[in-house]
């Protein structure tokens, strides 16, 4: 095979079909002039030119069509010596049809892993391949990339040597839509760490650390419509090794787990796994949680979903599930702790809230089912539902009763129920955290992090949780694009050549500043100040943010909807629309505090643990307090260290306990009550862990909607390339000089062109033998740089050579 380099590593083209075949095909290609036009059905088709001239081009399709096609609208295309080329950066023509021809010819010959530059692309299989066996594993341990075929152990496998050359920590980013395959990734990167670090001693902490997985799914993993075992968080893996480059610890951070769906489901999906398992557990568990013989279609919470998976059986993986709490080390009692939350959650989707004889109030009549709640909550019954009909609440000085009605009700029901089933599973990782936290060694070489984060979504209706995690893919973005200028911008440097190179990361400020900035506010603080304010309301926010941000700047980030009922981002990924209505809820989250403050005086120990930060919490307006101290320091925008010396000066100022414990740093949890804080908290300590390692990038492809394995739907590939930034990444990459050859491979590679110019025998120093060549070639100065020790080109140049080449040989 021939070979290129690209991004200064030698790629290998392993010969698909014999030589002469592909002299066949080549000669066969050169006959005519091959190009691809966009087609409506299949995104793009294959055409030959027939006549070009005015910007207007006569095209005949394989079906013997002829057609007229605007020049723009014609991509070349690459010579069949291209085909299933394993990194796409190495194509002479970098386009949007040459890119998904390529994907489409190797997904389809089951090589679902591809390089395009920085990225390893994977498309689903949606079949087991037999390329993750142990002897896989071996194969790929200590190899280059492009010795070996594109794979996720490839990636693993670089992170791991950086790690260890470098001694600096990696990360590796994999993001995708649901169901393209990101946590199957994920468990193969773990698998093959755990495999190639692992040691004689005895492999109980990397047993635990896989056992971490199933566990976490359990609980934050349903059946959706596209993807059967979806999870519905977000999650960073960091597994941390010794000076032995041998696993010592690990730890999990989650993301914006999606609590609706505890008390709703979309038709054809299911609830959480756990709440399917629990009902399929041995009676004994089932009959101590008040289950009895309990289905799935006997709970509020579980009726109106699928209850069965195909192919999955919720009593056999309850049975696992158990196996897995038991290897990390959890005792009878914490995982029926864990379960009685699941149970309570069941029952509280039980209670029929009716309206009392007046009418208008509140009442649950059936109280032998508010008994089964408090029982297995360890609270008082009558006090319980006293806190849901009619709460106590601060009135000035005063504490008064205020009644609530039916609908009031029952949503404060499902908002306890989200929390309950929220803080029981942060209360999980943590426990799985401190199971698998490994010994505090102080012989720390590094860690390996793995993030498993949902890609940019952009919906018929889109809603604050798109916002959080549109917001999220913005700064993963940026840190790519960053971080490819970055690595471009050394290796430039290095070798001394004349470019001014743009930080393309700071493309996407704009629109992070719109959703991030505090002065002025940008849309997460103008979100936050309505939630504290007296009379906040989801209008009053839309009206305040539009006359802050939309104006008519040319390059304005924000737009008003045309019905003035939301607005609009551009996203680094496309134009977004967000519906506001609901979003002072879903930021405060309120809960019924009165109630709150029953559990965190719980007599289970476990369920006042979840609900600690309750305790002695007397009302909403110290949150306020320290909601208004907090916003006079500023955001906290910046590092982790001027993080805590805000808890600690917010702590000081305000005596109470309260103060201390809303502050209180709770793993996953956090230390802001509403949502968007959280968030923007948490993944600014993500983006400044990410900052300090050296990052390795995965995207995952959803070949079709309907979890087919070998089938590609162009067009839903080429939205996601879009979206992931493949395509960008490529944009990018043709700005610069993507490809490069040191002097004496390009001497020994293209002398062929200019046999006259080299005698034998003279002495000629590299730089100068590679001038003269191109200048022989009457290569124009563009498309090169020289640098001190080797040759830069542009995009598409080098394969040019090789066509010439071709024709010479
Ligand atoms: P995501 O996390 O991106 O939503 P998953 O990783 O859960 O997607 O993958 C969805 C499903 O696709 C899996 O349950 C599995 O059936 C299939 N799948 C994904 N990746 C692979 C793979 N590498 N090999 C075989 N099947 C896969
Ligand atoms: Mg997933």
């Amino acid at each position: 095979g021939s070979f290129i380099h690209s991004h200064g590593t030698k790629v290998f083209m392993r010969p698909k079909l014999d030589d002469v075949l592909d002299a066949v095909q080549q000669a066969r290609f050169n006959e005519k002039r091959w190009v691809w036009i966009e087609h409506e059905q299949y995104g793009y088709v294959r055409a030959h030119v027939l006549q070009d001239s005015d910007g207007v081009i006569e095209v005949e399709l394989d079906s013997g069509l002829t057609t007229r096609v605007e020049s723009d609208k014609v991509y070349p295309m690459n010579p069949p010596k291209f085909d299933m080329v394993e990194d796409m950066a190495e194509l002479t023509y970098l386009n949007e049809p040459s890119v998904i021809h390529n994907l489409t010819l190797r997904y389809k010959a089951d090589h679902v892993y591809t390089y395009s530059g920085l990225f390893l692309v994977a498309v689903n299989p949606y079949r087991k391949l037999p390329i993750y066996s142990d002897d896989s594993i071996q194969s790929y341990r200590g190899r280059r990339r492009g010795e070996m075929p594109p794979h996720i152990y490839a990636v693993a496998d670089q992170a791991y040597h950086d790690m260890l050359q470098d001694k600096e920590n990696q990360s590796i980013l994999i993001t995708g839509e649901s169901g393209a395959g990101k946590t199957e990734n994920t468990k193969i990167v773990i698998q093959y760490l755990t495999t190639v670090a692992n040691t004689k001693r005895d492999n109980k902490l990397e047993q635990q650390i896989l056992q971490a997985n199933p566990i976490l799914e359990a609980f934050g993993n349903a059946q959706t419509i596209r993807n059967n075992n979806s999870s519905r968080f977000g999650k960073f893996i960091r597994i941390e090794f010794n000076m032995q480059a041998q696993i010592s610890g690990a730890n999990i951070e989650w993301y914006l787990l999606e609590k609706s769906r505890v008390h709703q489901q979309s038709p054809q999906e299911r609830n959480y796994h756990i709440f399917y398992q629990l009902l399929n557990a041995d009676e004994s568990i089932k009959e101590q949680l008040l289950l009895g013989n309990g289905r799935p279609s006997d709970y509020g919470y579980t009726k109106d979903s699928n209850s069965v998976i195909d192919g999955v059986d919720d009593a056999e993986e309850f049975k696992t599930l158990m196996k897995s709490l038991d290897i990390m080390g959890l005792e009878h009692k914490e995982k029926l702790d864990l379960f009685r939350i699941i149970a309570a959650v069941l029952h509280l989707g039980n209670l029929v809230v009716t309206p009392d004889y007046r009418g208008d109030r509140a009442d649950i009549k059936d109280f032998a089912a508010v008994e089964r709640v408090c029982h297995l909550l360890g609270i008082p019954a009558q006090d319980f539902k006293n806190s849901l009909l009619s709460p106590r609440i601060k009135a000035g000085r005063d504490w008064v009763n205020q009644s609530k009605s039916p609908s009031q009700v029952k949503a404060s029901l499902d908002a306890l129920a989200k929390t309950l089933y929220e803080r029981n599973f942060a209360s999980l990782v943590e426990r799985v955290n401190h199971a698998i936290d490994g010994k505090k060694l102080s012989d720390k070489m590094g860690f390996i992090g793995v993030l498993d984060i949902a890609g940019f979504e952009i919906f018929k209706v889109n809603s604050f949780e798109q916002l959080c995690i549109n917001y999220t893919n913005e700064k993963l973005q940026q840190f790519f694009n960053h971080n490819m200028f970055v690595l471009e911008q050394e290796e430039y440097q290095r070798e001394k050549i004349n470019w001014s190179y743009i930080d393309f990361g700071l493309d996407l400020q704009p629109t992070i500043d719109l959703i991030e900035k505090t002065n002025p506010i940008g849309i997460l603080s103008c979100l936050e100040e309505e939630c504290v304010a007296p009379r906040g309301n989801d209008d009053r926010f839309l009206e305040k943010l539009s006359k802050i941000w939309d104006n008519d700047e040319g390059d304005a980030k924000y737009k008003s909807t045309r019905f003035k009922d939301g607005f609009i981002v551009k996203h680094y990924a496309g134009d977004v629309e967000y519906s506001t209505s609901g979003w002072i809820d879903k930021n405060k989250d309120p809960l019924n505090e009165d109630t709150t403050r029953l559990l965190a005086r719980s007599t289970q120990r476990y369920v006042a643990g979840l609900f600690e930060d309750y305790l002695n919490d007397t009302s909403a307006s110290d949150y306020r307090d320290i909601k208004q101290q907090y916003h006079q320091r500023g955001s906290p925008t910046t590092t982790p260290s001027t993080r805590s010396s805000m808890i600690s000066s917010s702590a000081a100022s305000s005596p109470s306990s309260s103060s201390l414990t809303l502050f209180k740093l709770r793993k996953g949890g956090g230390s802001f009550r509403t949502v968007g804080q959280r968030h923007k908290q948490q993944l600014l300590s993500l983006m400044n862990t990410l900052y300090m390692t050296h990052p390795h990038f995965v995207r995952c492809i959803l070949p079709n909607d309907c979890k087919h394995s070998g089938e590609i739907q162009t067009k839903l590939v080429l939205d996601q390339l879009r979206c992931n930034g493949v395509l960008e990444g490529i944009r990018i990459c043709r700005k610069g000089f993507p490809n490069r050859l040191s002097f004496a491979d390009f001497r020994k590679r293209y002398e062929i062109l200019c046999p006259t110019i080299l005698k034998p025998n003279q002495f000629i120093d590299g730089r100068t033998a590679c001038q003269q060549l191109l200048d022989q070639m009457e290569l124009e100065p563009e498309k090169y740089r020289i640098g001190t020790t080797k040759i830069f080109f542009k995009a598409t140049v080098l394969a040019e050579l090789e066509e010439v080449r071709d024709r010479r040989l």
